[in-house]
C-alpha cells in the first residue's frame, strides 16, 4: 500500500509555495509541476490556486491562476494545453495549439513549447517525459481511467509510435486519494478486478468490525498505476511519487471527496521549453 510520507521530506521532489517538481526534470530542463492549492487568487472555497471554473469559481479567477503558475514555471500560459476529462480513456497527440477544446483524459505533446495539463481532486494525475525524443504527456488517472487501462495505453503509443524506449520515459505520480481515505464498493470494484486481475493486491478491507458483510475495500490508484508502469518495463528508478493523499492534506491539496461539488482543481503540468 502506498507509504504515505511528508511531502517536504520527499527527497525527490522539490516544494515551493506554489507546485511541487520531481529533482528529476531539471536535469533535463523539462517542466514537471504538480500545483498545490497556495499561492492563487481564489477565495473560499476554492482558496486559492483553482484551475476549475466548473465548480461556482469565476473564469476570471481560475485564468489569473494560470498566469501566476505560468509566471512560476516561466512559460507562456496560452501554450498550456488541457481538456474536458471525462474519466475515459480518448488520448489526443498534438504538436500545436488545437484550435477547438478536446474531450479526452491524457495529452500526448510532441513539440516543444507545449504544455499538456491536466485537473484533478483525488485522480491520479500522471506525467510522462522522453529528454531523448523530446515527448511529453499528461494522464488523468482515477478509478474509471484504470478500469480502461488509459496509463497503459499512453506508453504503448509512446514506445510504438513514438519510438520511446522505455528505459528513457520519466514518471511523475502526483497528488492522489491515498487508499486512507479511498474507501470504494462493488460499483468500482467489479469492473476493476474484471479488467485487471491483478489489483485485488492493492485493495485491503477496511478497519471495521463488519467488514466482511459490507463488501468494501480501500483502494490504492497510485500503487495500482505504479504497478502498470513496471509491468510495462518502466524501471522503479524512472518513477518518482508524491505519495501525498489529497484529502489527508487540506492545506495543500483539493479532494472532491473531503470537499464535494464546490472542491477546486489542482494542475499538472509537463513539457519541454522550446530551446
Ligand atoms: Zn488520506
Amino acid at each position: 500500500m502506498m507509504k504515505k510520507v511528508n511531502l517536504y521530506e520527499n527527497s525527490e521532489f522539490i516544494v515551493t509555495k506554489t507546485a511541487y517538481m520531481p529533482k528529476v526534470a531539471e536535469l533535463y530542463d523539462a517542466v514537471m509541476a504538480f500545483s498545490l492549492r497556495t499561492g492563487g487568487c481564489s477565495s473560499a472555497p476554492y482558496e486559492s490556486l483553482n484551475f476549475s471554473s466548473m465548480n461556482g469559481d469565476t473564469e476570471t479567477n481560475v485564468s489569473k491562476n494560470f498566469q501566476i503558475l505560468s509566471d512560476y514555471l516561466g512559460i507562456e500560459s496560452s501554450r498550456i494545453i488541457t481538456c474536458d476529462q471525462e474519466h475515459g480513456d480518448n488520448v489526443v497527440i498534438l504538436d500545436h495549439p488545437p484550435e477547438t477544446s478536446l474531450k479526452a483524459d491524457a495529452i500526448i505533446a510532441t513539440n516543444s513549447g507545449l504544455y499538456p495539463a491536466i485537473k484533478t481532486a483525488d485522480c491520479l494525475p500522471i506525467l510522462i517525459i522522453d529528454p531523448t525524443v523530446k515527448i511529453a504527456a499528461a494522464v488523468h488517472a482515477g478509478w474509471r481511467g484504470a478500469v480502461l487501462r488509459i496509463l497503459r495505453k499512453v506508453i504503448l503509443i509512446l514506445s510504438e509510435d513514438y519510438q520511446c524506449e522505455k528505459d528513457n520515459l520519466i514518471v511523475a505520480l502526483g497528488p492522489a486519494i491515498g487508499s486512507c481515505c479511498y474507501e470504494v464498493d462493488q460499483i468500482v470494484l467489479e469492473p476493476l478486478f474484471s479488467a485487471i486481475p491483478w489489483a485485488m493486491k492493492f485493495t485491503k478491507p477496511p478497519d471495521t468490525a463488519f467488514k466482511h458483510s459490507s463488501g468494501k475495500r480501500h483502494l490504492d490508484l497510485v500503487a495500482i498505476n505504479h504497478h502498470e508502469l513496471v509491468r510495462l518495463g518502466i524501471p522503479s528508478r524512472n518513477i518518482h511519487s508524491a505519495q501525498i493523499c489529497t484529502s489527508c492534506s487540506k492545506d495543500m491539496h483539493y479532494s472532491f471527496r473531503r470537499d464535494g461539488k464546490s472542491s477546486g482543481r489542482g494542475l499538472a503540468i509537463t513539457g519541454f521549453k522550446p530551446n
